[in-house]
């Protein structure tokens, strides 16, 4: 980054108001907020009732091309959009997603946008914030102990030990712990059986929380979700246990969302973080929902790119909700595209415009597909220091030879003014009538789901379902639960379920290995691929950059 200064240092260096201050700009008090220290508060469960029957401002979606490992900058453009438009005299307010430490310690060394586009604390945010990722962490083993424990006593459920599918968690990418045995060493040590461990945001009880639209349904959804199957192979459920309430309990604080502030002083609610890879990869609907009645436009985004993230926003997340998207932001970065063009990580910072042309076919895919959802969007171009004036006009010249509308976005230099042009485009195309329609209804069948989503928004020539996934879709059926909605899990760099196949790949099939019922959350998960709900860290994690120093402060978070 050269003579740029490292986000961590532009976020130490911005003035943060007390958020009692930024949440007066939004008509909220002192009885709204449950404060987390001087800079972070919590909706209180008064406060989100009373905007229970508030209007609904406009919603909108910030997806992607397929990334490269280090992010293209959704969150970034996220904040510095919502800056934007409070700039140009919008009442603009933000929901994202908040970060899990296992990429901030692996690969991306945090998760609250960058450079001028920041949510702040920036550190406390990227680290414990609230807390709320431990408290789900904690939730998820509190179930798991619960389940082991009945075992231990009897097991009066009859849980069949070898199909017993609640698996522990924990926030970090740890490799090691994908399988385990427990119960080791005796009788009195518990029943031996294997085990493993997912990251906690793969976890149901995230996707729970970022579901639920209350307390009582967050109660009611826990009670629902499916922990092992009986000896009959009958679904044995947290409500069997009868401890979702113990559940809720654990999880009282963390359902409520955090406020915090951008640089520029955008009131911003940060609240639950599923990945868009393993899970649906949205925020919570409690946090999209009170910042709708909070603010004229609500800037969200959904995780990876508009195959993974955007798909479930749209098929899932707002369908569950009840409301649409009123526009579509597809950020898209000029390196990306290179890589998607066929070149290798360390050729990106030369000039290259035959393999952006070549690569500009994955972002005309996303923007197929989200014009496939019949929603109006623009292509926010990421500028990067590295991207030459000759890449930058020829992209925006292959977006118009299209009439696909785009910004050049400087966000991340200069802050909400470098947003000012995307924001004015998409005031723009937001004025037209919405046709808004999703993949599938949730009368079609499992297999028709997953083959509707394969097809449209993937691109590919069809689905193979594994042995096991075919026996699994006609037990599923037989449950009932072949009315819910899929949720996917594929690997974000491609189109396709193999991470090497870039840019916009065709002629090749799905490969279903298992499903996974998400009752609690209401949605069947299906992974693709090699896909890994725990992921590992990298050869040089981020990690070792990190230190503090004497006073506390944070560094090499980025
Ligand atoms: P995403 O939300 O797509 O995963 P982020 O917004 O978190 O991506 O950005 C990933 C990283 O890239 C952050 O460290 C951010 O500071 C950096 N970044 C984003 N946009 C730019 C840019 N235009 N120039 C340089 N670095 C950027």
């Amino acid at each position: 980054k050269g003579k740029f200064k490292t986000d961590i240092e532009i976020a130490r260096e911005s003035e943060m108001l007390p958020i009692t201050e930024i949440a007066a700009k939004i008509g909220l008090g002192p009885d709204d907020l449950e404060m987390y220290g001087k800079h972070k508060a919590k909706l209180s469960f008064d406060c989100l009732a009373k905007l229970e029957t508030k209007e609904s401002g406009k919603v909108i979606l910030v997806t992607a091309i397929n990334p490269t490992p280090a992010g293209e900058g959704k969150s970034t453009v996220t904040v510095g959009l919502a800056d934007a438009l409070n700039k140009v005299g919008k009442k603009a307010m933000i929901a994202m997603r908040e970060p899990s430490l296992g990429p901030t310690m692996g690969i991306k060394g945090g998760a609250a946008g960058g450079g001028y586009a920041q949510v702040l604390p920036m550190d406390e945010i990227n680290l414990h914030f609230t807390g709320d990722l431990h408290a789900i962490t904690t939730a998820n083993n509190a179930l798991a102990a619960l389940i082991d424990n009945h075992l231990q006593q009897g097991n009066e459920l009859q849980i069949d030990a070898r199909r017993i599918v609640w698996k522990r968690a924990l926030d970090l990418n740890d490799r090691a712990l994908r399988k385990v045995v427990v119960g080791l060493g005796g009788p009195i040590q518990g029943v031996p059986r294997e085990d493993g461990f997912d990251i906690t945001v793969a976890s149901e009880i995230m996707a729970v929380l970022c579901l639920a639209s209350s307390l009582q349904d967050l109660k009611s959804r826990l009670s629902r979700m499916v922990i092992a199957y009986n000896m009959e192979k009958k679904p044995v459920t947290v409500g069997d246990l009868g401890v979702e309430g113990a559940l809720a309990l654990l999880l009282k604080d963390a359902v409520k969302p955090n406020l915090v502030q951008t640089i520029e002083r955008t009131p911003a609610l940060v609240h639950g973080g599923p990945f868009a890879n393993i899970a649906h990869g949205c925020n919570s609907v409690m946090a999209t929902k009170a910042a709708s009645r909070l603010a004229d436009f609500v800037v969200t985004e959904a995780g990876f790119g508009a195959d993974l993230g955007a798909e479930k926003f749209l098929n899932i997340k707002t369908r569950d909700a009840g409301f649409e998207p009123a526009a579509v932001v597809i950020v898209a970065t000029i390196r990306a595209l290179k890589m998607h063009g066929g070149l290798a990580k360390n050729e990106l910072a030369v000039e290259n415009i035959p393999a952006l042309k070549a690569g500009f076919a994955n972002l005309k895919k996303h923007a197929e597909t989200i014009a496939g959802f019949g929603l109006p969007f623009v292509i926010a171009v990421n500028k990067f220091i590295t991207d030459t004036d000759l890449e930058t006009k020829t992209l925006l010249d292959l977006c118009e030879a299209e009439s696909i509308p785009a910004s050049l976005t400087e966000v991340w230099e200069k802050g909400g003014a470098g947003g000012v042009e995307l924001a004015g485009k998409l005031l723009g195309v937001m004025d037209a009538p919405s046709s808004f329609r999703r993949t599938y209804d949730l009368s079609d069948s499992l297999e028709q789901k997953i083959e509707a989503v394969a097809r449209q928004v993937y691109g590919a020539s069809g689905v193979d379902f594994a042995p096991k996934a075919k026996k699994q879709l006609a037990d599923f059926e037989q449950n009932g639960w072949g009315v819910l909605p899929v949720c996917m899990a594929k690997t974000q760099y491609s189109l396709s379920d193999d991470p090497v196949k870039l840019g916009r790949p065709s002629g090749f099939a799905i490969t279903v290995r298992e499903l996974k019922p998400s009752i609690g959350a209401g949605f069947i998960v299906v992974l693709t691929g090699e896909v890994m709900t725990m992921p590992g860290l990298p050869k040089r994690p981020a990690a070792l950059n990190m230190d503090v120093d004497e006073d506390g402060n944070a560094i090499g978070l980025f």
